[in-house]
């Protein structure tokens, strides 16, 4: 680790290599440790919303005088974030609408930046921790290695100016170490504002059953307890949404991470039938029936995924309404894959400010949402969190406050009480 932690140390955790485990206990909802990013980068489309450097987010800040595409809260944030602006600053302006570099190589141009200059300060500390991360460059299938030579193309046409390019080969060990250890930085309503590597809770393990949950205050990252942990617990986080059945999780885990999880949800497959919860009938539905219905609704999560950068929001929601009544005609309205389309289908209310569309979908997802996922889950506090602000926005005080609430208190464990989306949340209780 960068340095010892006080509470915490390192191990060889059994089936999954090093991991990270407390030597002392932790109350849910405490503070294990906070953890700066070792380089980070702004979503494009946050630019403006966004400071570039601290992440604050707020209205009138001042953008950069050369390519006035970045923006910051005073000099002091510009000043602090030039070393890694300067990468894309002249480029932005000289390519115009062709600068168009995907967000894992902006950050590897970053990484690689900041190797230099360490390497220049003799700081080798930090590299080696990088160095340190898996990668998995012989486990990738084709379609994976392509989409990595095109990030490493655009790393060459976007940044070769400003960056001394390693051989290809440890250009493939870079583009899959932060392919497997990147952290996508979310707010509280979980939009993507940037993605981050941190050496340090890219230490930890995965579980379906998490003993601590990461959320980000600025651009650092936080880790805190969500089980009361005794000393020798594991440190453990999930690197997946937790909503889907146990086949499903580890596809995922397979396809993403390489490995299969054995943790004690994987093993008994508890929350399966809850998930996968079937409509009652008087004439019981066949289980190949199910079955092809469930086939149906992979395929068309996955469909859905790819036509979101294509279609337009009214024709992707008719994709999720069509699809919700074919899975309707099988599947309870508590079953994680109508649920799953509900949420995309709310999602693109809001995005179309169809408030009340948004409302009518969240209310339906809201409690299954609470009972499937685990306990202090952000899935569930940032439901809460739109359901709440939409309930307001089409004047339901009392129905908004209750659920704003909601999430104040699975924030309060989260984020920590003090967190500002804390304290923001509170005075737009207290107005109402
Ligand atoms: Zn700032
Ligand atoms: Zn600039
Ligand atoms: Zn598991």
């Amino acid at each position: 680790m960068t340095g010892s932690i006080e509470g915490l140390e390192r191990f060889d955790s059994p089936g999954k290599g090093r991991g990270l485990r407390v030597t002392r206990p932790f109350k849910v909802g405490e503070l294990l440790f906070s953890s700066p990013a070792y380089s980070y980068v702004l979503s494009v489309k946050e630019r403006g919303y966004y400071c570039e450097f601290c992440f604050t987010g707020k209205k009138g800040l001042a953008k950069c005088g050369k390519c006035k595409k970045a923006f910051y809260c005073n000099v002091k944030c510009q000043k602090g974030d030039w070393a890694m602006h300067k990468l894309e600053c002249s480029a932005m302006t000289a390519f115009g609408e062709n600068w168009c570099p995907s967000d894992i190589s902006r950050l590897v141009a970053r990484i690689l930046a900041k190797k230099k200059m360490q390497k220049e300060k003799c700081v080798s500390e930090k590299i080696l921790l990088i160095g340190d991360m898996q990668s998995h460059v012989e486990d990738e299938d084709n379609e994976k290695r392509e989409m990595c030579e095109a990030d490493i193309a655009g790393l060459y046409r976007f940044y070769s100016k400003h960056l001394e390019m390693p051989d290809h080969k440890d250009l493939l060990t870079l583009f899959s170490q932060v392919a497997c250890n990147g952290f996508t930085i979310e707010d509280d309503e979980l939009s993507h504002l940037g993605t981050a590597v941190y050496p340090d809770v890219a230490l930890i393990n995965h579980s379906c059953l998490p003993t601590v949950i990461v959320t980000y205050k600025g651009t650092s990252a936080e880790i805190r307890a969500v089980q009361d942990m005794k000393p020798g617990d594991e440190v453990l986080i999930s690197y997946i949404d937790l909503l889907y059945p146990t086949e499903d999780r580890n596809n995922r885990l397979r396809e993403c991470y390489y490995f299969t999880c054995n943790c004690q949800e994987c093993k008994s497959q508890s929350k399966d039938k809850a998930k996968l919860k079937v409509r009652k009938r008087s004439d019981p539905i066949e289980p190949d029936v199910i079955s092809n219905m469930v086939r149906y609704a992979r395929k068309t999560v996955k469909e859905f995924r790819t036509f979101k950068n294509t279609k337009t929001p009214s024709e992707l929601l008719e994709m999720c309404e069509q699809s919700l009544e074919e899975m309707g005609a099988v599947f309870d309205d508590s079953n994680v894959y109508m649920l799953h389309m509900m949420y995309q289908a709310m999602g693109i209310c809001l995005y179309m400010q169809d408030v009340e569309g948004a409302v009518r979908y969240g209310e339906k997802i809201i409690k299954p949402y609470s009972q499937l996922y685990p306990p202090h889950c952000l899935n569930v506090s940032s439901l809460y969190l739109k359901l709440g602000r939409s309930y307001l926005l089409l004047e339901r005080p009392s129905v908004g406050i209750s659920a704003l609430k909601k999430a104040l208190a699975i924030m309060e464990v989260a984020h920590g009480k003090d967190h500002f989306y804390l304290t923001e949340l509170r005075k737009e209780i207290a107005q109402k």
